[in-house]
């Protein structure tokens, strides 16, 4: 069910060999496969039909125009975190009002803008926020629609960095200070409770966490009821995992089955924030063999992406499968493949069984969510191309950076 299957020896995405891609558009370069993006989608939407829902894709985990237009056409909405977000949204024709505004630092003019935009909600994730977010309503004469993003204090049981919903980390509203906060939102003059928010995390293998928050949100959801605070949507969040190399994520049926079956009886709608798991195994990054260098420990293949194109192995030592995409004569050896990067972090991978030799192509697999959105610079180096395969057609969704564009916004001392 892989979206990059090896067909007579050649790694392929839909009709097109990912050899033809690298010769065509050069090393690194992400692909990405529409027809992976799409039924990513449409899975996770089959097992909701009949329940009034929205699906509002994470736009962090690749927010690239193209695949958020395809999702917009597809009917999904958005999950930002800034207004430069926001502005991608709408650059990609996606629908404000589908849009859900998460994140812990929203400043005064993202406020406005998005208020400006008309969006479908805030998730607020403190006090001091819904006091701003009251104060530019005031002044702009509009009613900000707003859930509460709670913290209900479940371990996702991932890594420490992508994990959310602890009581020690920066993110939502804890748990016991809700309700409190609902009464006094609920007070407002230019805010509008319409919802409860609740994301514990990213890359989560085990559908109890997601049960757990669940079971703590329709709590707060019954008590805020007895005061006659009616929560029209709850939004559960993403987080949901894929597989990297072996693990067992639930699939998004019997996700949506298990948060469906909870939600069973009540009148709300319900709000998916999907990342990773739609876009995660619909891309690759095509990398090249620049050299092969003996060590006396290791053997080296340094190809020329690096953690600047994608940083998770070096931010998170996160694992993504690496093969070759063309068969090779050369003998199969153990190398670690790491980037150009001057920093001994940058690793794609360690202790990878490869036949490669100099000048053939590897592609670093599962790189869709958090790869080319989490690029940089560093040491000077142009960001990836990014192409995306539709059948037999390659589409160029993202240029390659070049290097005077690195450096325009800067200036000599007088
Ligand atoms: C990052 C994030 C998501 C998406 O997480 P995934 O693990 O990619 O599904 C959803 N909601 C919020 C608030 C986030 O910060």
């Amino acid at each position: 069910m892989t979206a990059f299957p090896t067909l007579n020896g050649l790694l392929h995405t839909e009709n097109v060999a990912l050899a033809d891609i690298a010769r065509t558009y050069q090393t690194p370069t992400y692909v990405y496969s529409r027809q992976a993006l799409t039924t990513a989608f449409e899975q996770f939407q089959s097992g909701l039909t009949g329940h009034d829902h929205l699906i509002c894709f994470a736009v962090k985990a690749n927010p690239s125009l193209a695949i958020l237009n395809l999702f917009a056409r597809l009917g999904a909405g958005f999950d930002i975190v800034s207004g430069g977000e926001l502005a991608r949204v709408l650059a990609a024709g996606g629908d404000p009002q589908k849009v859900v505004f998460s994140g812990v630092g929203k400043s005064h003019a993202e406020i406005h803008a998005a208020l400006e935009a008309g969006i479908f909600c805030f998730n607020v994730e403190s006090t001091n926020e819904l006091q701003r977010i009251q104060q530019v309503a005031a002044d702009m004469g509009k009613i900000a629609p707003v859930s509460l993003r709670v913290n209900p204090n479940v371990d996702a049981k991932t890594h420490p960095y992508i994990s959310t919903g602890l009581k020690n980390n920066k993110f939502g509203v804890a748990f016991e200070d809700a309700h409190g906060l609902y009464k006094q939102a609920a007070q407002m003059p230019n805010i509008a409770v319409h919802g409860v928010d609740c994301h514990i995390g990213s890359q989560i293998t085990e559908l109890s966490p997601f049960l757990d928050a669940l079971d703590k949100v329709l709590g707060l959801v019954d008590a805020l009821a007895t005061e006659n605070i009616h929560i029209q949507h709850i939004d559960v969040g993403g987080g949901v995992g894929i597989t990297y190399s072996d693990e067992t994520p639930p699939d998004f049926k019997a996700y949506t089955a298990a948060i469906m079956q909870k939600l069973a009886g009540r009148q709300v709608k319900v709000l998916f924030e999907p990342g990773r798991a739609l876009v995660g195994n619909a891309g690759v990054l095509l990398t090249k063999v620049e050299y092969l260098k003996p060590g006396e420990t290791k053997n080296f293949a340094i190809v020329d992406a690096a953690m600047n194109d994608l940083m998770r192995p070096a931010l998170y030592d996160a694992y993504h499968r690496i093969s070759t995409i063309a068969p090779s004569a050369a003998p199969v050896q153990t190398y670690e493949v790491v980037g150009p990067v001057c920093e001994s972090g940058d690793f794609l991978g360690h202790d990878r069984d490869l036949a490669i030799a100099e000048g053939d192509y590897l592609a670093i697999h599962s790189a869709g969510a958090y790869g080319m959105s989490m690029a940089s610079n560093y040491n000077t180096r142009g960001r990836a191309a990014e192409v995306l395969v539709d059948g037999e057609q390659t589409h160029l969704i993202r240029e390659r950076e070049q290097i005077a564009d690195l450096f325009k916004l800067e200036r000599l001392l007088p």
